[in-house]
C-alpha cells in the first residue's frame, strides 16, 4: 500500500509517518530527512541546497526525484511519502516510477491545520539530533531531552521568517497537488489539530486498517 501525506509543514506528517512505520510494514520516505542527511554529511548535494532550505525554499525537482528513485529501487511494496511530492512534476514522476514497479498510490491524506497553528507548531518544534524524534516544547510530556540521549535542536528552517515563507511556498507550489489528486485518486482530509494518537486513528480508519 502506498500513501501520500499532504499538508503544511508542521501539520504532523513526520510524526504520523513515524507512528505508522512503527506499527505497520511501511518504508518511510521523508525527502526532508534525506536532504538533512545530505547536509549533515556535507555531500555535494547537501552543500548545494543548504542555504535554500534554511530560507524555506524547495530543492529542485530533479534532485529530489533522484533521491526518491534510489529508495523505490529497493522494491518495497508499501511506502509512506512524507513531504513528497511537493510539486506537480514530482507527482507525475512518482506516478510513472510506481507504474514501472507495477505499483500505484492508494491513498492521499491531507492533514488540515490553520496557518496560525502551523506557525506556532513550527517555531516550537524541536528535533533530536541523534535519532530524529520530533518534540514540541508546549507538549505536557516534553522533558527537554530525548530518550536516546541525543541533543534537541531547532531546525534551521523553523525560524518565524522561514516558517512564513514555507507556507507561501506551499500555497504556490504544493497546493495544486490537492486538485491534481482530487481529480484522480481522491483526497481524504483529516483534522490535524487533534492529538497525535487521535489523528493516527483517523488515518487508520481512512486507509481501511481500522473500523
Ligand atoms: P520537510 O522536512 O518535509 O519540511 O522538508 C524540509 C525542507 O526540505 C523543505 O522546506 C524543502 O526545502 C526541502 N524538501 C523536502 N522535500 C522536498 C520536496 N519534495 N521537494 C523540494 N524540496 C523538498
Amino acid at each position: 500500500m502506498n500513501i501520500i501525506l499532504l499538508g503544511y509543514p508542521g501539520a504532523g506528517k513526520g510524526t504520523q509517518a513515524e507512528i505508522l512505520v512503527k506499527e505497520y510494514d511501511f518504508e518511510h520516505i521523508s525527502t526532508g530527512d534525506m536532504i538533512r542527511k545530505e547536509i549533515a554529511l556535507a555531500t555535494p548535494l547537501g552543500k548545494a541546497v543548504e542555504k535554500g532550505i534554511s530560507q524555506g525554499n524547495l530543492v529542485r525537482d530533479e534532485q529530489i526525484i533522484k533521491l526518491v528513485e534510489q529508495v523505490l529501487k529497493r522494491g518495497r511494496q508499501s511506502h509512506i511519502f512524507d513531504g513528497f511530492p511537493r510539486t506537480i512534476p514530482q507527482a507525475e514522476s512518482l506516478r510513472i516510477s510506481l507504474s514501472v514497479l507495477r505499483q500505484k498510490i492508494d491513498y492521499v491524506l491531507f492533514l488540515e491545520l490553520s496557518k496560525e497553528e502551523v506557525i506556532k507548531r513550527l517555531t516550537s518544534r524541536r528535533v533530536c539530533s541523534k535519532c530524529g524524534a520530533i518534540f514540541n516544547i508546549y507538549d505536557k510530556s516534553f522533558t527537554g531531552s530525548c530518550s536516546c540521549g541525543g541533543n534537541l535542536i531547532t531546525r534551521s528552517d523553523d525560524t518565524l521568517e522561514s516558517a512564513k515563507h514555507r507556507l507561501e511556498v506551499f500555497e504556490k507550489q504544493t497546493r495544486p497537488l490537492v486538485d491534481y489528486y482530487e481529480s484522480s485518486i481522491g483526497v481524504k482530509r483529516l483534522d490535524a489539530s487533534k492529538e497525535a494518537r487521535e489523528v493516527h486513528n483517523e488515518i487508520l480508519r481512512a486507509i481501511g486498517l481500522k473500523k
